[in-house]
């Protein structure tokens, strides 16, 4: 129903989280899968988990890579379907606070690895004339919040890239968007709540709640199959009019 058997695609920072999610969903759904991830032990154990994936080891830091894994990935497959630019940190600390280090850290892994791939991807994508270009974004693609200065950077300027390249590629049946979401349960988070539980000596449910969901109208915290679900959606021949969007999945975040 969605197109995506045979797909080629590629997931980064797949190892756990939202970008395994995705994998998984895009796997069911007959795409050929490669999870690359820093993180090799738990990377092995997830593509061993999803039918007809594989793992391949990268840091989105490095360009070198970066490169690697696409020449890899080109030597047998011949060409990448879908790429979906998910792998990310987080780092809170004012500015005045924040090391030039872990500013270039952040903005390597979250934008210009993202631009890297993009570019290294297009031009097998054009020959073909198809392509899904899926950037992980967030509400901090749209909203600022203090102390995550360049977490939200890094997001504003992923949004920047989502729309060039949609522009760029729409005219090669190539589509690119962002998927915005609000707080989701994974690894990451779990241990925010645990620690703002302990921080403020009160029970996680009341993190939950009082904190992590309280910009929402829905107050919870997304799981991540369902961005995994919107993904899907966005890869689909059904969202072939769909480009340069940033798509929120907030629980209402945004409409304030
Ligand atoms: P996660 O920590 O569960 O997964 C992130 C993955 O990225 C990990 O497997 C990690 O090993 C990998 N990674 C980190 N540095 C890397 C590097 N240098 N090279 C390669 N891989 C690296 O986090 P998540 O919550 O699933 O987040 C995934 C994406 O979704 C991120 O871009 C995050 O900003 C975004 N996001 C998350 C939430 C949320 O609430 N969880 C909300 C909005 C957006």
């Amino acid at each position: 129903m969605t197109g995506l058997e045979g797909k080629v695609a590629l997931v980064t920072g797949a190892a756990s989280g939202i970008g395994l999610a995705i994998a998984r969903a895009l796997a069911e759904q007959g795409a050929r899968v490669t999870l690359t991830d820093i993180d090799i032990e738990r990377g092995e154990a997830a593509a061993a988990e999803i039918p007809g994936a594989r793992f391949l080891a990268a840091d989105m830091s490095k360009s070198i890579e970066i490169e690697r894994l696409v020449d890899e990935i080109l030597k047998t497959e011949e060409h990448i379907d879908i790429l979906v630019n998910n792998a990310g940190i987080q780092h809170v600390s004012p500015i005045t606070e924040f090391s030039e280090e872990k500013w270039r850290l952040i903005i390597d892994i979250m934008l210009t690895s993202p631009f890297l791939l993009t570019k290294a991807v297009l031009p097998s994508m054009y020959e073909r004339k198809w392509g899904r270009i899926l950037n992980i974004g967030s509400v901090h693609s749209l909203r600022a919040s203090a102390y995550k200065s360049a977490y939200v950077s890094a997001k504003h300027g992923l949004l920047g890239l989502t729309r060039v390249t949609a522009l760029e590629a729409a005219e090669h049946g190539v589509t690119c968007n962002a998927i915005c979401p609000s707080y989701v349960r994974t690894p990451l988070v779990e241990k925010q709540i645990a620690d703002q539980a302990r921080i403020h000596n009160i029970p996680e449910e009341e993190v939950v709640e009082k904190v992590m969901a309280a910009e929402g109208a829905i107050k919870r915290l997304l799981e991540p199959s369902e961005v995994a679900q919107l993904a899907l959606f966005l890869c689909s021949d059904a969202a072939s009019g769909i480009t340069g969007s940033a798509q929120t999945i907030d629980c209402g975040w945004t409409a304030h």
